[in-house]
């Protein structure tokens, strides 16, 4: 069997901007993204991890933690992620099985609970600055939630949101049992959301925090871990564009790491959007010499034999 390849989805893959979020919009959203899943599948991909975000999910958990905390517990971060990996696991198994099968093709989809461990040492611990859940316009409510410990950030005309620490994705802790489903003929759903964030104790079982891994950079690890040659990051745009959204904007197709660095550094890429999938392109390539590709969803095969988007080379 061939190396594995990882392939990152972007939130437009799950819930569309201004769709409503129904599960059953999320299902069919998740399905049609499916279909391209399955083209690299048909196409020869035979070892393939698939990981994606979680943003707008944890978000709406997040509602309903603050909605019925007078009935039930509220549940941290670690447990938000994790019901969101299992509900969009179980919906990409359920989508991309039905999709293969179509194609004849008998393959098992296993989405995996991840979890990944970060340090409780990691800069972002005194820098909270992942926003997650809904914006806020009541300040004696944001008042009450800074008072049992929550973080908020302004946001200019929008309110208040609140903003959690994004460490550093050391460790993908069940990569072994992808590593063995993988082995077995499995296509993988793991690390989804960035992985459940925990950190290891000193003779006490590891324990969840309260903090959102990005996605992208989770899904660089795994790939490094699992020997993979190629990562690829799927989202809504046809890749990196240097100057975006300007009058001299260009797009790059084939770009060595350095350069894509170089770009980097002149503060081409946004924080929270482009910027970490630039920075976990940049790490998968220079940690491994592989190479990594940034492209649109639909375009998914394209994206993987190198035809499109923008392809990061050592
Ligand atoms: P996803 O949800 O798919 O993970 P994001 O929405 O976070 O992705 O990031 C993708 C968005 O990044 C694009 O829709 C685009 O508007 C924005 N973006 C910001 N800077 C750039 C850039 N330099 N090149 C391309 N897209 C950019
Ligand atoms: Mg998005």
């Amino acid at each position: 069997m061939s190396v594995p390849t990882v392939v990152a989805l972007g939130g437009n893959a799950i819930s569309p901007a201004g769709g409503a979020g129904t599960a059953a919009e999320q299902t069919e959203n998740l399905h049609r993204t499916m279909m391209q899943v399955a083209e690299l599948v048909e196409a020869g991909l035979d070892r393939l991890v698939v990981t994606h975000g979680n943003g707008p999910q944890v978000g709406n958990v997040l509602i309903k933690n603050e909605l019925a905390r007078d009935v039930v517990p509220p549940v941290p971060l670690d447990w938000c992620v994790a019901q969101t990996q299992a509900t969009i696991g179980f919906t990409i198994a359920d989508t991309l099985g039905y999709e293969l099968q179509r194609r004849g093709i008998e393959r098992p989809v296993v989405p995996v609970v991840s979890r990944v461990r970060v340090e409780l040492d990691d800069p972002a611990w005194d820098d909270p600055s992942k926003p997650i859940g809904p914006y806020l316009d009541d300040e004696d409510e944001v008042a009450r939630r800074q008072a049992i410990g929550q973080a908020y950030a302004q946001v200019p005309d929008r309110g208040w949101r609140r903003v959690v620490p994004s460490p550093e994705p050391r460790e993908s802790l069940d990569r072994e049992a992808v590593q063995l489903l993988l082995d077995d003929g499995a296509i993988v759903v793991a690390n989804g959301g960035g992985g459940i964030p925990v950190v290891a104790g000193v003779d006490e079982p590891l324990r969840g925090v309260e903090a959102v891994i990005d996605k992208d950079l989770a899904g660089a690890r795994l790939a490094e871990e699992l020997g993979a040659e190629t990562f690829v990051i799927l989202t809504d745009v046809a890749g990196v564009a240097i100057g975006f959204g300007t009058d001299e904007e260009r797009w790059l197709d084939e770009v060595p790491v350095g350069e894509l660095r170089d770009h980097q550094a002149a503060g081409h890429f946004r924080a929270g959007s482009m910027g970490p999938k630039v920075e976990a392109a940049c790490r998968f390539v220079e940690r491994t010499g592989g190479r990594s590709v940034i492209a649109d969803l639909d375009h998914a095969r394209e994206a993987v034999d190198g035809h499109t988007g923008t392809r990061v080379r050592p």
